[in-house]
Parts: C-alpha cells; sequence; structure tokens
C-alpha cells in the first residue's frame, strides 16, 4: 500500500485547489457551495520517485449538532486513522481562526506526523504572516501558495521525509482498477460502502452527497483494487448545473480509469435506455463489465425470474451481450462477493492472449466452412488470424480484400472467438489488414 497523505482544516483555506494541484488534474469540484466538496477526495501523486494517495478530507466543523456535520467528521476521522502524514491547512490571509484552534488541539493529540500548512502565502508580505502559526505548537510552519504552487517543493520534501519505506508501494499499473457506474439511486454508493466494511462516503438522501470520484484501495480474495465510485448521473435536483456537469463527467472519467466497470441496474425498473448507453459506452471504450442487478431482494419472484429477466436484458442489450449477469442485493449483502470475484475473472480474460497457431487451428475452419461472402464478383481470402500484443483483446485478421468485409461477419467471426475462447466480459476488437 502506498503512503497516504491526508489534507485537514476548516472549509475554504484551500484544501481541494491544493489537492488538485497534487494530483495534476480536475478531481474535487471546487465550488463554494456548501456542502459540495465535503466528500473525501482520493487521488495519486508523486514526488521525488514515491508515490503516494492524497485525500482532501473536506470541511470539518466541531461541536456542530447537525447530522451533516456530524458525518464529515466521521470522514476526517476516518482519513486521520489511515494516513501517514496529515498537512493541517491554514489561511495566512485570515489568520489564525477559532476552528483553526479547535483542529490544532485534536491534532496534537494525534500521533500521526502533522505539518502545518500555512496556505494563500501568495507574496511576501503573506508569507510573513504565517509565523503566527508558530502558536499552535505543532512544528514547523509551511508556507505555500495553493493557486500558483510555490513552497510546495518544500513542503512535499518533508512530507516524504515521514513515509514508510518505499519497498511495499505500489504504483496503480498492476491493480485491476473498478468502477461502479450506474443511473443515480441504483446503489452504487451502497456497494461501495459494503465493500469498504467501513463508512467512506456519504450515503444520504440529502441532495448533494456522494458527489465526487472516490478512488480507494480494497483488498478481496488476496487481491488489491483500485475502486473507483462517481457520483453518478445524478439524484434528484436542487444542485447547480455545473455540479451535474462535473458529476457526469466524473462517471465518463471513472469509466476511462477503470479496467472493468461494474454497471448497476435496478431490478424493480429493468433495463432502460440510461442503462443501455452506459454499457454501450463501457463497450466502446472497450472496458471489461459486470452487470449487477442490484434490488433484488424487491422483485417478487419464481424459480425462473431469473432466468427471463436475464433472457430479456440481454435481448435489450444485444449486440453488446457478452457479460456475467449478478442478481444481487446490497442491502441484504446478497452476492457481492461473486461480483468481485467476476470482475476479476474478466480483469484476467481481459489481459489473456490466445496463442496464434490455436486461434489459426480453430478459426480458419471456421472461416472455410462459412467464408465472408463474395461481393462484386470477389471473393474474400482471410489467411491469417493473430491476436495483437496490445493490453486489451484485438484480433487481426489477414486477407485479400479486407475493404469488401462487413459488418454481419465481423460479427460472426466475433461470435466464433467467445465460443472457442472464454472472453466474458470482454469487449473484443476485430481488424482486417491486407495481406
Ligand atoms: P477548501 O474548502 O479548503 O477545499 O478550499 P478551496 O480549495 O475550495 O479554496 C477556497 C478558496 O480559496 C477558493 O476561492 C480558492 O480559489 C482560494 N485559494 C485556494 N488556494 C489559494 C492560494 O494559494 N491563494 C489564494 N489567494 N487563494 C487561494
Ligand atoms: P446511488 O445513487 O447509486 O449511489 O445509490 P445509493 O447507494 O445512494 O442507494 C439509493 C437507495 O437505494 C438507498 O436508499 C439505498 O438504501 C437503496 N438500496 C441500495 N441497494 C439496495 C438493495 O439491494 N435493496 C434495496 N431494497 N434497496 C437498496
Amino acid at each position: 500500500m502506498s503512503n497516504i497523505v491526508a489534507i485537514v482544516g476548516r472549509p475554504n483555506v484551500g484544501k481541494s485547489t491544493l489537492f488538485n494541484r497534487l494530483i495534476g488534474q480536475r478531481k474535487a469540484i471546487t465550488d463554494n457551495e456548501s456542502g459540495v466538496t465535503r466528500d473525501r477526495h482520493y487521488g495519486y501523486s508523486d514526488w521525488g520517485g514515491r508515490y503516494f494517495t492524497v485525500i482532501d478530507t473536506g470541511g470539518y466543523v466541531t461541536g456542530s449538532a447537525d447530522i451533516f456535520e456530524e458525518m464529515v467528521r466521521e470522514q476526517v476521522d476516518l482519513a486521520m486513522d489511515e494516513a501517514d502524514v496529515i498537512l493541517f491547512m491554514v489561511d495566512c490571509i485570515e489568520g489564525i481562526h477559532g476552528l483553526d484552534n479547535d483542529f490544532a488541539n485534536i491534532l496534537r493529540k494525534n500521533k500521526k506526523p502533522v505539518i502545518v500548512t500555512a496556505n494563500k502565502a501568495d507574496n511576501t508580505e503573506r508569507f510573513h504572516m504565517a509565523g503566527e502559526f508558530y502558536s499552535f505548537g505543532l512544528g514547523e510552519v509551511f508556507p505555500i501558495s495553493s493557486q500558483d504552487g510555490s513552497g510546495t517543493g518544500e513542503l512535499l520534501d518533508e512530507v516524504i521525509k515521514h513515509f514508510r519505506s518505499s519497498s511495499d508501494e505500489s504504483t496503480d499499473n498492476d491493480i485491476p482498477k473498478l468502477a461502479v457506474l450506474g443511473r443515480p439511486n441504483v446503489g452504487k454508493s451502497s456497494l461501495v460502502n459494503v465493500l469498504l466494511g467501513k463508512q467512506r462516503t456519504i450515503v444520504t438522501d440529502i441532495a448533494g452527497t456522494t458527489r465526487d470520484a472516490i478512488h480507494t484501495h480494497y483488498n478481496a480474495f488476496g487481491k488489491e483494487f483500485l475502486l473507483i465510485d462517481t457520483a453518478g448521473l445524478r439524484k434528484k435536483s436542487k444542485v447547480r448545473d455545473n455540479i451535474e456537469f462535473y458529476s457526469t463527467l466524473r462517471a465518463v472519467r471513472a469509466l476511462e480509469e477503470a479496467d472493468v466497470c461494474v454497471i448497476m441496474l435496478d431490478a424493480t425498473r429493468g433495463i432502460e435506455i440510461q442503462d443501455i448507453n452506459i454499457v454501450t459506452l463501457a463497450d466502446r471504450k472497450n472496458k471489461g463489465i459486470v452487470l449487477l442487478v442490484n434490488k433484488w431482494d424487491l422483485v417478487e419472484k419464481d424459480h425462473d425470474t431469473a432466468r427471463q429477466l436475464e433472457d430479456h436484458i440481454k435481448k435489450r442489450l444485444k449486440p453488446i451481450n457478452y457479460m456475467p449477469i449478478i442478481f444481487a442485493s446490497v442491502v441484504n449483502k446478497q452476492r457481492i462477493h461473486r461480483v468481485l470475484e467476476e470482475a476479476v475473472k474478466v480483469y484476467e480474460k481481459r489481459k489473456q492472449k490466445v496463442p496464434t497457431s490455436k486461434l489459426n487451428d480453430l478459426l480458419l475452419k471456421e472461416i472455410e466452412n462459412h467464408p465472408p461472402p463474395a461481393k462484386k464478383g470477389k471473393h474474400v481470402k482471410i489467411k491469417y488470424v493473430t491476436q495483437l500484443p496490445v493490453s486489451i483483446p484485438v484480433f487481426a485478421f489477414f486477407c485479400n480484400l479486407p475493404q469488401y468485409i462487413q459488418e454481419p461477419y465481423t460479427r460472426f467471426l466475433e461470435n466464433k472467438i467467445r465460443e472457442h475462447f472464454n472472453f466474458e466480459g470482454v469487449p473484443i476488437k476485430i481488424i482486417f489488414k491486407k495481406k
């Protein structure tokens, strides 16, 4: 597991600005609207050859009776439990605020390394303002400007001094990345919470919660996953348009980052056009797919209901109907492990390479029995097939007249590949090249 750096501090000191700078992408939504940046955000960064996870903890307000604040507080507690290094961020423009002292009091009792990060030190005058933060008694103060990046190099030099040894650090590359996708209310956050066994994301009916993608390392079956939760394609209304825009963008980006998408459907609603769009997008982006039909507990069923619904779904999704379909109930924790098992299988299958000799043996025979139809009196002859040495399954068929091959024949070849080799849940690409 990589080292984890958590940024804590009261609202508006610039936590998400620093977070975005560290991970070099617009991962957190910076918006002053209350509640929006409060969920925990994960991202990855590196400095001096050390990889680490960054958590933006969002606001943290002590002593509030409000239920929402209470949940945010739990989130920060979790971040504090997990972090190897805590950046306590304060604001040079405003100086010491009452809430800063509340933070300092808690952090002084914490055994983890805490680095006082004095943000908004954009110029010399503000840089000197940072001196007052020594009064927290938390050691050296690092003035930075998250906005222009000044001081962040010195800060990170200090941060990595506190890291555990690098031997057990991993980059993301060998870890299956799973994205949980689906329409609003289908149960994405609930699923992620069950998988993590802790309250990682806030699930409530308050509009504007669970807003952002969250990357979390997760262990199961002796495997490490990277779980990418998304805000989905939006709950109800109330939140402003630009946030909706980012949420959708986020779902698409989560999909792009993933190796395998767990796409959730609501059993009580069947399969709708929006679901089909998500599946189509995952297929087009060549992502592994597992379909999870959730809320199975709410369906009145007999012994044949699952099979019937599966047939119906496969018919609607045609021709993109090669994925495993699992009927599950997240609230009853029914078949959740199956979902992960399938996701791992799909991940492995997506990486498999079929030996060329085996491919030719089996497929050339099929082609002989069912050759491509002649076009304009010309016969297409396929001579040779090989799987390309790339990260996703791509099969190249070498022939004399590649331009004459039509879509139905491509489908035929795909089906034959799927018959002979197990690519369940994995999109296959087929290309034709001139021999
Ligand atoms: P958070 O609530 O702690 O996550 O704070 P945000 O990152 O949302 O930032 C709050 C406000 O402070 C935004 O308007 C930022 O543009 C601004 N801000 C963040 N970093 C800096 C900085 O280094 N200098 C200045 N002048 N403003 C900053
Ligand atoms: P998201 O918008 O996709 O993240 O959905 P949530 O995880 O917030 O879930 C939406 C609602 O569906 C919540 O009230 C959940 O408790 C409920 N829910 C989630 N999974 C199940 C399930 O398997 N069965 C039932 N009956 N309700 C569920």
